[in-house]
């Protein structure tokens, strides 16, 4: 018997004594009161999304108006049904212009009837398709990220806008010219249409044309660089290891590229050049870092590359997009500045997403602990074994801290299904208790069941 039900047969009870004593009459009496609102407790309960069709890859090549402030794109989405047959294709695109939308045959491509409403574009397929069968189909579009509507975002990302243009027109110089992504939530559907959901994963090609006088970054290894006779430039920018499609990144600017190496793999910092000299003393750490973790957790680090650029005007700390994680401007620290602390724990957190949240992917906003504890525990992992459990018990008390102060105010499960705004999952409990959870579950169990492989 749960509370709610000893509660109800308490009154009950409590009522049938009662009418069994009343002898005398009370005189009746009425009053009107004001009307009360009765609400569910919680809004819909937030089930993870349906996967009709299986996205298995995306081809964009992109181009930059810097005076409209938009993107110029051609998308081939590759997918499949999941399971039951399907004969329609549903992507977000979030306040896009299409000018062609069809499917890629063998004998070039054929045009398909669409709908565009509320941010989802229908798509009609010429026909049925099975599981076994995949099929792409190529969208040219528009996309107009300072035109949106709707703009939201949270306390952990605090715009949704997805495509960014920094000092779009040079007028501003103290920053310099830059065009980034942010695609956590579900922003990346501002700028490419996609099944915007973490349960899904794909492959991408991004080709990216710049004035050649700008440096690009994305996801993966790049695969070629080629100049082009207007005086522009074509990076192609290509990642064989399938990720969720919040996950998916762009920089371009004037970065100065500082080289680094772990094992076989590319180590690369983007600053801005000014602080290309510092660019060792903020992220020197990097490679042992992928080190760390990859002995510690007995999967070694399993990405192309590992890139670490910082942008101007970010809207969040820092983002663990696949390979190619994007930092704010607090990041740049000259060697003096350095001295008075570093940004090190940002760096630690979005490496270890590497593996939570990156490799594994929660599969839907509900779990977003399995990325954001995770990550948060990473930073206490490498803090014990780089300074020592001092240092990372300082961490770990902040985290508790911190808690604690949103505790006053907001006591909600870890995992939970009922929320308003899937921002709202990336609060304190999400990363600061679930990582101290998870420190308290190594506890219990013992280093060697914990970190057991
Ligand atoms: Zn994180």
């Amino acid at each position: 018997m749960n509370f709610t039900k000893a509660l109800f047969a308490a009154i009950i009870s409590i009522a049938l004594l009662s009418s069994c004593k009343t002898t005398q009459k009370t005189p009746v009496e009425t009053h009107d009161l004001p009307a009360i609102e009765v609400k569910p407790p919680y809004e819909d309960y937030r089930a993870s999304n349906t996967i009709l069709n299986d996205l298995q890859h995306t081809k964009l090549k992109v181009r930059f108006d810097w005076n409209k402030k938009y993107l110029y794109g051609i998308a081939e989405v590759t997918a499949k049904p999941y399971f039951t047959s399907v004969n329609t294709l549903i992507l977000n695109a979030r306040g896009m212009d299409f000018n062609e939308v069809s499917l890629i045959t063998d004998t070039g491509r054929k045009k398909l009837t669409y709908s565009y409403q509320n941010d989802s574009l229908t798509i009609n397929l010429d026909r049925f398709y099975n599981r076994t069968e995949t099929y792409t189909v190529y969208i040219d579009y528009i996309s107009k990220p300072d035109e949106l509507k709707n703009i939201g975002g949270s306390v952990a990302i605090n715009s949704d806008k997805g495509l960014y243009f920094v000092n779009a027109d040079g007028k501003n110089p103290n920053k310099p010219r830059q065009v980034w992504t942010q695609g956590e939530t579900q922003s990346n559907s501002v700028w490419f249409p996609t099944i915007d959901s973490p349960n899904q994963n794909m492959t991408q090609e991004i080709s990216i044309t710049v004035d050649s006088s700008f440096v690009t970054l994305s996801n993966g290894l790049m695969t070629s660089s080629v100049k082009n006779a207007d005086g522009t430039r074509t990076d192609t920018w290509k990642q064989s290891l399938p990720a969720a499609p919040y996950l998916t990144m762009m920089a371009v600017s004037n970065f100065k590229v500082v080289k680094d190496r772990w094992r076989n793999i590319e180590v690369n910092y983007y600053v801005d050049p000014e602080y290309e000299m510092y660019a060792k003393d903020i992220f020197g750490n990097v490679p042992e870092i992928l080190d760390f973790y990859s002995r510690k957790l007995g999967v070694d680090y399993p990405w192309e590359k590992s890139s670490h650029v910082v942008v101007h005007d970010y809207v969040s700390g820092a983002m663990e997009n696949t390979s190619a994680i994007l930092y704010g401007e607090f990041l740049q620290r000259t060697k003096r500045e350095l001295l008075d602390g570093t940004s090190e724990n940002t760096i630690a957190h979005e490496i270890f997403h590497h593996w939570f949240g990156d490799y594994v992917t929660c599969e839907s906003w509900s779990n977003i602990p399995l990325n954001e504890s995770f990550a948060t525990y990473g930073e206490y992992l490498w803090d014990e074994y780089k300074y020592g459990r001092e240092e990372a018990d300082k961490g770990g008390m902040d985290d508790l801290n911190q808690y604690l102060a949103e505790a006053k105010y907001k006591q909600v499960d870890l995992i939970r299904f009922h929320y308003n705004a899937r921002e709202d999952m990336f609060d304190r409990h999400s990363y600061s208790k679930g990582g101290r959870v998870l420190h308290m579950l190594r506890k219990y169990v013992g280093d060697d069941a914990f970190l057991h492989h």
